[in-house]
Formats: structure tokens, C-alpha cells, sequence
């Protein structure tokens, strides 16, 4: 009976940036818990025949994503977009349209640039703070005129980070959208509270991922980084099922814009 609480059963969730690494991880824990996916994920720019880039970071359709949901028996609309241009309403129009009805927004695309910040570039600052929080922001706009228009509630959860908490070093546009992100959960969970939304978010700690890569293949920084996690090991994708599985559900009706850090005890240290 308690675990029912947990069960997604019914319900349609878009999932951005769910073609690889985190998004698809958590994408696959919803449908785990009988939720159906629209997964809006950017058309793969340049694809070799091997599903790679020029620069060999991964670049894969979501079609992967789709049969693996597919297989867990569930629904899954692939809807192509770019979010930092996209207009937000067509997105949810196209879930709506497609999967009849939007219970749950996972907020997960992301990006990173590193540079010294007496370096950084206007471009660099940009493109990390359009698509991190600017896009994050106008999507749950349009989710949550959805949310009330059906008049049911909902979830949103937004991927913040440990930069939500801390610093960092070299990365400063991505510590100004991560720490907004962290404060605009706040805001909107503050402001849609009454209409039976919740919105909170998920600070990943250290990943094993795309956006990752460079660290983890730096062998002084990967062993730095390892050396201070106390659980030992980078986080995997499915780390992130537990925690937005009890995000999405009815299990945390009364959890409002907290931002839940899943990093293997890295922030408690
Ligand atoms: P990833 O493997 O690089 O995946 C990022 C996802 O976002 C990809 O699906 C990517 O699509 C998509 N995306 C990027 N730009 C987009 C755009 N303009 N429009 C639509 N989709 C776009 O990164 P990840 O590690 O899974 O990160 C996911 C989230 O977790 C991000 O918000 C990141 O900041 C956050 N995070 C990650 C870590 C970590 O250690 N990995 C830690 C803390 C927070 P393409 O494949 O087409 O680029």
C-alpha cells in the first residue's frame, strides 16, 4: 500500500536532454515506475556513421532512450528541439498532443565551458546561461500553465549541482546558472505551491558522463576527485532513479523547493 505512493502509473513526463548520461538514466527510472516519456532531445548536428562527433563526444539520437523505455513497456514521443531557441509552449503542445496530458517536467539538459574567468568569453556566457536557466525557467512556465490548466498539480525537477553550493573553479557561467537554478527552485516552488505543483531539484555530485569526460581522463584530477568523495566512486545514471522517482511521486506531495544533493556524501564532507 505505501509503495504505492511511489508509482507512476498513468502519468506522461518530459524529460529533457534524456538521449544519454543523466537525462536518460532518469527517463528510464520514470518508466521503471510506469510513467510514459516525451523525451526532448536535440537533433544529432553531425553524425558519422559510428554516432559520434568530430570531437568524439557522443552524440546519439534518442532512439536508444526510446528502446529502452519501449522495453519497460511504456510510451516514448521523441520530440526534436533545440532549447535554447525552441519556443517552450510547442514542446508541451507536442506532448500533450502526443501522450494526452503532462504530469511531471524534468528539467536535466545542461551544458558546461571551462575557462579562467579573466578570459571568459560573452559567447561562452551565453549559450551555458540560455539553455541552463533561462530555458529551464520558460519551459516550467509553460509546463505549469499546463499543470493548472488540467487542474490535477504536478511535478517539476529541475538538475541543478554541487555548484549550486559551492564555487567551482573556471566555470563561471556554469556556477551562475547552477546556483540560479538552486534559487529559482525556490522561487516557483514558493509561487505554484498553491495550485498542488511541487518544485524541487536534484543536485547531482560527481558523474560518470559525457559532460564529464575531460575530468574523469585527467588522471590527477580524476584522482583528486575520487580522493574526497567519501562513497569512493563517480555517481552512475542510476543513481538519479531513486531520488526523481520520490520527486515525481505522490510520496513527496509535501516536499517544496528543496534541492536534493546526490553525490556520495561530497557536500557533507
Ligand atoms: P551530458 O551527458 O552532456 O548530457 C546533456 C544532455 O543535454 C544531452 O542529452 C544533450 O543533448 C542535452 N542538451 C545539451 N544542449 C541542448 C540543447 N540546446 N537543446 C536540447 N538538449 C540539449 O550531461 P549529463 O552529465 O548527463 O548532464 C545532465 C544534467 O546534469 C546537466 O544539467 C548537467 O549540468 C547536470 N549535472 C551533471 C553532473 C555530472 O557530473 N555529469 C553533475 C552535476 C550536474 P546532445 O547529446 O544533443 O548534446
Amino acid at each position: 500500500m505505501m509503495l504505492e505512493k511511489f508509482s507512476l502509473a498513468g502519468k506522461v513526463a518530459m524529460v529533457t536532454g534524456c538521449n544519454t548520461g543523466l537525462g536518460q538514466g532518469m527517463a528510464l527510472g520514470l518508466a521503471a515506475a510506469g510513467c510514459d516519456i516525451a523525451g526532448v532531445s536535440r537533433r544529432p548536428a553531425r553524425e558519422t556513421a559510428a554516432g559520434c562527433d568530430i570531437a568524439g563526444v557522443s552524440r546519439r539520437p534518442a532512439r536508444e532512450t526510446a528502446a529502452k523505455v519501449h522495453a519497460l513497456g511504456r510510451r516514448f514521443v521523441a520530440i526534436e528541439a533545440d532549447l535554447a531557441s525552441a519556443p517552450p509552449q510547442a514542446l508541451v503542445t507536442q506532448t500533450v498532443d502526443a501522450l494526452g496530458r503532462v504530469d511531471i517536467l524534468v528539467n536535466n539538459a545542461g551544458i558546461i565551458r571551462r575557462e579562467d574567468a579573466l578570459n571568459f568569453s560573452e559567447q561562452d556566457w551565453d549559450a551555458v546561461m540560455n539553455l541552463n536557466l533561462k530555458a529551464l525557467f520558460f519551459l516550467s512556465q509553460a509546463v505549469a500553465k499546463q499543470f493548472i490548466a488540467q487542474g490535477w498539480g504536478g511535478k517539476i525537477i529541475n538538475v541543478a549541482s554541487m555548484l549550486s553550493f559551492q564555487g567551482g573553479i573556471r566555470v563561471p557561467s556554469y556556477t551562475a546558472s547552477k546556483s540560479g537554478v538552486l534559487g529559482l527552485t525556490r522561487l516557483l516552488a514558493n509561487e505554484w505551491a498553491p495550485f498542488g505543483i511541487n518544485v524541487n531539484g536534484i543536485a547531482p555530485g560527481y558523474m560518470a558522463t559525457n559532460n564529464t569526460q575531460a575530468l574523469r581522463e585527467d588522471a590527477e584530477r580524476n584522482e583528486e576527485i575520487l580522493a574526497r568523495i567519501p562513497a569512493g566512486r563517480w555517481g552512475k545514471p542510476e543513481d538519479l532513479q531513486g531520488p526523481v522517482i520520490f520527486l515525481a511521486s505522490a510520496a513527496s506531495d509535501y516536499v517544496n523547493g528543496y534541492t536534493l544533493a546526490v553525490d556520495g556524501g561530497w557536500l557533507a564532507r
